[in-house]
């Protein structure tokens, strides 16, 4: 024990404190006093500790660290992070699930998020990933009905797989991405044993204005780990926190946690006849097409020292690309645009992005100004733009504008299709050609005892017609270990043909 005595208990106002212990009472049997402000401050704080949890991604943990560039870029983008071998910048990165709330458990089968902040000299960077290359669903006008379709339910308050078999099997480009989560990718050991993917289609600009389409991915340096599907349920009664701690400990023990970033890169002219739409989120470019080339490394090494002010005041957005880098007509990430900014405002504010988590580490020159909570102001310094007192002044030429050519008539349809695309041929080949024989066995194991848990029957039948067009193999295995019978492989089923109707 120290001797040197701990400073005086003061109010949020600074002024000392009357007692740690006792409220103000009329008399010591009497009723307490509402000139207790000390105590009535207290109660009312707390009442306020809690921000709104995110409606997805609630769950996670962060970590801070930083990007190194290991390889020259400079031939496809301007980003000034990215413009020097060994140039390093500051990164805060967020894992978490998806679906479940605060206080649910870290191993439980979801995607996990994987979303960075780059603290870069023209601003803020965010790539907000996941531990997938791929998503649910390719129009941003279906993600919150597939939200709903996997949080709680109205009456019961209880998850559905009901509904979520409901919403995949009417779905049927959510298959890719469910191929991963109910395989054991689905259930990672530890989040330092997982990927990270940017997902979707970026644009890199470089010096001279020539555009790329581009994806990133971030390999594990630790090696992909996976539980099974027994291993991550032991885990939910054994630490609902075993991720959160595992990041923790291993950064607090002085060890780093690293990825390696690999980009594919695709020339902005090859898209339009590209076999696969390249802006569908549901599809992969296949490595073979474009081989990921190494980039640069992400290393945590810190851990946040307050995890409300650092990870759960975080606020990634899409949105912030910094000149070099740019979006692309990939509707999900379109829609993101808005998104993300839109539920920070809600959750934790107008003023969100000066909190020091959030603050850029470059300048800011804003006309934006006052609201709740904001505290750095502008002064006497002018209100307004255009001005003639000297304040900031926008110089298009420090702003690349990512751009690409855009005709018709406004219209409510899916984009135009390439040769290629269909929702089963990419979950096809992940199961064919990338699963080891133990995967394939893990998925189909996980696939029945998921489906197997509350599915109405003509969902269930519905959902193996589209296995069957993934695999034939892989429908038949899982038809038969539901006790299906005879689940037609081609052409609609009852069951499809009146959900359709
Ligand atoms: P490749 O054989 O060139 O690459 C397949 C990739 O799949 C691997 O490089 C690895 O990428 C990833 N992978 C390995 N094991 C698993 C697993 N158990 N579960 C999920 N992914 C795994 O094939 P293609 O590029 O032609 O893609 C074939 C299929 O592989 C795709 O349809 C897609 O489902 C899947 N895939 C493709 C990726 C891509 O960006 N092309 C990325 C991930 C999966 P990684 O090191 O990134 O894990």
């Amino acid at each position: 024990m120290s001797d040197k005595r701990p400073p005086h208990t003061t109010t949020d106002s600074g002024i000392p404190a009357p007692s740690d212990e006792h409220s103000l009472s009329a008399g010591p049997n009497g009723p307490l006093l509402l000139q207790d402000h000390y105590l009535i401050q207290k109660m009312a704080q707390f009442n306020r500790e809690r921000v709104p949890e995110r409606v997805v991604h609630a769950r996670g943990y962060g970590a801070h660290g930083f990007f190194e560039v290991t390889e020259d870029v400079t031939e496809w983008t301007s980003a000034a992070f990215l413009n020097q071998v060994g140039k390093k910048t500051d990164v805060f990165a967020r894992f978490s699930t998806v679906a479940g709330e605060l206080g649910s458990a870290d191993t439980v089968r979801d995607p996990r998020g994987f979303a960075l902040k780059f603290y870069t000299e023209q601003g803020n960077y965010d790539l907000v990933g996941n531990n997938t290359p791929v998503f649910f669903v390719r129009d941003p006008s279906k993600f919150s009905d597939f939200i709903h379709s996997q949080k709680r339910m109205g009456d019961s308050g209880l998850r559905s797989n009901d509904a979520q078999w409901d919403f995949w099997s009417l779905s049927p480009e959510s298959y890719h991405q469910v191929s991963f989560l109910m395989s054991d990718r689905g259930t990672p050991r530890t989040l330092r044993n997982m990927n990270g993917y940017g997902s979707h289609t970026f644009m890199w600009i470089n010096k001279g204005g020539e555009r790329s389409w581009v994806k990133y991915h971030f390999k594990t340096e630790q090696g992909v780990e996976n539980f099974t599907r027994q291993e991550a349920a032991a885990m939910v009664g054994e630490d609902v926190d075993f991720h959160r701690r595992d990041l923790y400990d291993t950064l607090a023990r002085g060890q780093e946690a690293v990825w390696r970033l690999e980009m594919q890169i695709m020339p902005f002219e090859a898209a339009a006849d590209y076999r696969f739409n390249p802006f569908d989120l549901t599809k992969v470019w296949p490595h073979s097409d474009y081989e990921p080339i190494t980039v640069g490394r992400l290393v945590l090494n810190r851990n946040p020292e307050n995890f409300f002010a650092e990870v759960e005041q975080a606020a990634f957005e899409p949105a912030n690309m910094v000149p070099g880098i740019g979006p692309s007509p990939d509707r999900m990430l379109l829609g993101r645009l808005f998104s993300y900014p839109d539920t920070h405002r809600y959750r934790i504010g107008p003023n969100y992005l000066q909190l020091p988590i959030n603050r850029p580490q470059s300048p800011v020159h804003t006309y934006n100004k006052d609201g709740a909570m904001r505290y750095e102001h502008n002064g006497g310094a002018p209100v307004y733009a255009p001005n003639s007192f000297g304040g900031p002044a926008a110089d298009p030429s420090r702003y690349i504008e990512a751009s690409w050519d855009a005709t018709g008539e406004i219209v409510r349809t899916a984009q135009e299709l390439h040769s290629e695309d269909d929702d089963y041929g990419q979950p096809g080949s992940l199961y064919r050609e990338v699963l080891s024989e133990t995967d394939r066995a893990n998925l189909t194991s996980n696939l029945i005892d998921h489906l197997s848990d509350g599915v109405e029957h003509d969902v269930q039948v519905r959902a193996v017609e589209h296995w069957y067009k993934v695999d034939a193999e892989l429908g038949a295995s899982l038809a038969g270990g539901l006790g299906l019978g005879a689940v037609q492989s081609n052409g609609a089923s009852a069951a499809t043909k009146a959900a359709r109707a």
